[in-house]
């Protein structure tokens, strides 16, 4: 690896980001994100809203991303708080399959508890079974409620059906979280959101004191304050902190890219030798651009 510092978001819901985050990104060396499927902020009220979700997850959102450089990929699931519509949790559960097969989706998320409900139980479980069918990597978001004991609880799911805990990222922890997950064998998400909850400052010490094994930072931004940079300026803050950079490569990047890459749909020659960027794509005849002047890098020439 050169000097400047590549990193992968493995959590980011770029739908609701805008174009210039995408820019920022790559400007501070996030060459990869991963999109886990989630809600809207309000309930779907229809299955066709699912739909073409996940397509826009599979489709324009990649294409946008790769506007700016960016390899998309995403995580497809029914989502902990829709899992308690069951009507339309059940129409939702016979789509995802085939979403699952798409050449961006890297695993089954994000899925888990929420409020820990009869009905979340139900779907985790028979989407934890689908995982296992498939031999799919699964995302899971544990609650911002009774966390340690609904991380738990995730986490004995998992092994009760079967699941390799090597192959589960259990996202969302913090120190009071991530011994458990680790002793088990699960792979370990940290979420940097700016000015609470966790924010890097924690991290760096996190890693201090827990290693950087089976330890991944995540942004989890969405359309809610949240910060899209969270990763590359962890990395900073640990570097700056005494962290050693072979830390914070694997905690900022090649952690993740094990965890996801195992269906063989991720895969680092995507960034390391990509194509030029060329503005002048279309997607379904939709640009990125209104009216600027593209950019189209000297290989994507013809
Ligand atoms: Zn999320």
């Amino acid at each position: 690896m050169s000097d400047k510092m590549i990193y992968i978001d493995p959590h980011v819901h770029m739908t609701s980001r805008t174009t210039d985050d995408y820019e920022a990104m790559a400007a501070s060396g996030v060459v990869a994100v991963i999109e886990p499927s989630f809600w809207l902020g309000q309930p779907r009220t229809q299955v066709g809203s699912f739909q073409d979700y996940f397509s826009s997850l599979v489709g324009w959102e990649p294409f946008r991303a790769s506007q700016f450089g960016i390899k998309h990929y995403c995580t497809i699931g029914l989502n902990s708080k829709e899992a308690n519509n069951e009507a339309l949790a059940e129409q939702v559960m016979e789509l995802l399959p085939l979403y699952l097969h798409k050449e961006n989706v890297v695993a089954v998320g994000e899925i888990g508890y929420d409020d820990q409900t009869p009905a979340e139980d139900k779907y985790f479980r028979a989407q934890l079974e689908l995982a296992k069918e498939l031999d799919m990597t699964v995302q899971v978001h544990t609650p911002h409620r009774d966390k340690k004991a609904g991380t738990i609880r995730s986490m004995e799911v998992c092994l009760e059906h079967g699941l390799d805990p090597s192959n589960v990222i259990i996202d969302h922890n913090n120190e009071e979280t991530v011994q458990e997950v680790l002793d088990r064998g699960f792979i370990a998400a940290f979420t940097i959101y700016p000015k609470t909850k966790m924010g890097n400052e924690r991290m760096v010490e996190v890693v201090r004191r827990f290693g950087s094994t089976d330890i991944i930072v995540d942004s989890s931004a969405d359309w809610g304050v949240s910060d899209p940079l969270a990763v590359p300026k962890t990395a900073s803050l640990m570097l700056k902190r005494g962290i050693v950079r072979e830390d914070v490569v694997k905690t900022c990047y090649s952690n993740a890219l094990q965890a996801f890459s195992k269906n063989g749909k991720m895969k680092e020659s995507h960034w390391l030798k990509p194509a030029g960027i060329n503005q002048t794509q279309l997607y379904n005849d939709n640009s990125v651009l209104r009216g600027q002047e593209p950019r189209i890098d000297s290989d994507q020439i013809s």
